[in-house]
């Protein structure tokens, strides 16, 4: 028999397993602090729960179904990924980095990704399956586990790794809620990003969850005609309906979208992009970090040289757009999105 994901459930849906167990509903919370505040990764070191129920629980359930197959910590010590395999046999990877006193665990949400941008190690490798909100939540008690050996703390989730989140909504929203939960792991809403290539329906429905959690665009193009070849879903949500969206979700949340855009050298790099890309942006509540691209394998794009970083950077500057260049993390352990699992 499968064993039930415990780290799937919210805390009124562990109330209610623990309930149909025949166990009294403070049971779960027990089990909760358990697993979300002490961390503890088997039923065994569960001292207050009576040996009857752990015996039970060790029978139904899990809270580690997530197999480390291999990990790689860059050379400056300050990222660590690891490729994680799932119970089915499919793996995704998680990666930690600690910069300027914070812990951040970059999530993936899926296993492989539909979208098929061209220059990403996910999008090449086409799309597997949805994690569950238990898959997404065990990746960050991973590192959190970790982390507790020596007395730190994860501070921040971001949903950047593998996969589109808001192409899989209810597991990475029930993720964010089950580590949100005060009972629990207690991690404030302005601690999580979602990252999104841009999926305007997502976008919106973000804006109105009570929960205010930071948002990322992906969006690497200012004109329609160069995102549709960079980010194929362009064709089905273009620029002025994400924008659009994106006012939305400042509006409601009264917080400022961040906006991804990949540097890649004699593409979207010249300063006449630039320039486009400040009128799109002029006006909107926002930040906007350029991270010259990675390369892929499967890709032939290069990354910006400084110089034209720079240039590129100026007529941002000009028009008053809030930018930064974000330092590539990890390059040497290959921590960009879905590359250690491609090497595999
Ligand atoms: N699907 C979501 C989240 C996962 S990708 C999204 O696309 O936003 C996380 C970020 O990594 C995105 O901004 C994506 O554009 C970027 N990315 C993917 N491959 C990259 C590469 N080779 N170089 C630089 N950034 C890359
Ligand atoms: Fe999917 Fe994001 Fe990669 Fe595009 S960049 S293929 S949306 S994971």
């Amino acid at each position: 028999m499968e064993k039930i994901l415990l780290a799937d459930l919210s805390h009124e849906q562990l109330v209610s397993w623990v309930t149909g167990q025949g166990e009294p509903a403070f049971r779960a919370t027990q089990l909760f602090e358990w697993i979300y505040r002490s961390l503890v990764s088997g039923f065994g070191a569960m001292a207050n729960l009576p040996l009857s129920f752990r015996q039970k629980l060790a029978d139904l359930a899990t809270i580690q179904s997530l197999l480390p197959l291999e990990a790689v910590t860059s050379a400056d010590g300050l990222t660590t990924k690891v490729l994680l395999q799932l119970p089915d046999g499919e793996t995704m990877e998680s990666v930690l980095m600690s910069y300027e006193g914070r812990q951040t665990v970059c999530v993936s949400s899926q296993v492989g990704c539909a979208l098929g941008c061209p220059f990403c190690a996910t999008g090449q490798s086409g799309f597997k399956r949805n994690l569950s909100a238990g898959e997404i939540v065990e990746q960050v008690l991973h590192f959190a586990r970790q982390l507790q050996a020596r007395d730190a703390a994860i501070s921040n989730v971001v949903f950047m790794g593998m996969g589109e989140p808001l192409a899989n909504y209810e597991a990475t929203w029930q993720a964010i809620r089950i580590l949100n939960d005060r009972r629990g792991f207690r991690l404030g809403a302005r601690r999580f990003t979602i990252s999104t290539v841009g999926l305007v329906p997502g976008i919106r429905r973000l804006a109105q969850e009570k929960l205010a959690v930071g948002l990322a665009v992906s969006l690497h193009a200012a004109d329609n005609a160069l995102r549709d070849r960079l980010v194929p879903v362009n064709r089905r949500y273009p620029l002025a309906e994400l924008i659009a969206a994106c006012q939305e979700y400042v509006q409601h949340t009264g917080r400022r979208v961040s906006f991804e855009y990949a540097l890649i050298e004699g593409i979207n790099d010249a300063p006449r992009q630039a320039r486009e890309l400040g009128h799109l942006l002029r006006g909107l509540l926002c930040h906007l970090n350029l991270i010259p691209v990675n390369p892929t394998p499967g890709c032939t794009y290069r990354p910006s040289s400084r110089e034209r970083v720079m240039a590129f950077r100026r007529e941002l500057n000009r028009m008053g757009i809030a930018n930064t260049v974000r330092l590539e993390r990890g390059i040497d352990i290959q921590a960009g999105c879905g590359q250690l699992r491609s090497r595999f």
